[in-house]
């Protein structure tokens, strides 16, 4: 049986426990090879986007300046909303940029 002294002191912990999982969770890094990004053409740096195959990449477009990107200024990545959440990089890219109002 759980003494409320051992309670007391178990909520606390569990709670810092369940913080820092979902904070990894959210920090989580969109890689290039993850089958969605794939699927979407995401690459990490633009400049490197196939302009053939991603007819619709306007050059300037970026994850910095895409609605679904939630980073803060000057950060190198940021979390995509595209992509459940995972960080992905200011300077990256996919087909499914929209320009940030
Ligand atoms: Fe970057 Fe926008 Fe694509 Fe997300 S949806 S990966 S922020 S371009």
């Amino acid at each position: 049986m759980l003494s409320r002294r051992r309670f007391i002191m178990l909520v606390p912990a569990v709670t810092v426990g369940t913080l820092m999982a979902s904070t990894a969770l959210a920090q989580a890094k969109l890689t290039e090879s993850d089958p969605t990004a794939q699927a979407l053409g995401y690459k990490d740096d633009a400049s490197k986007v196939d302009t053939k195959k991603y007819a619709t990449y306007k050059p300037g477009s970026s994850c910095g300046n895409c609605v679904q990107y939630s980073g803060k200024a000057g950060e190198a990545s940021g979390p995509c909303a595209a992509f459940g959440g995972k960080a992905v990089s200011a300077k990256g890219w996919c087909m499914a940029w929209v320009k940030k109002a």
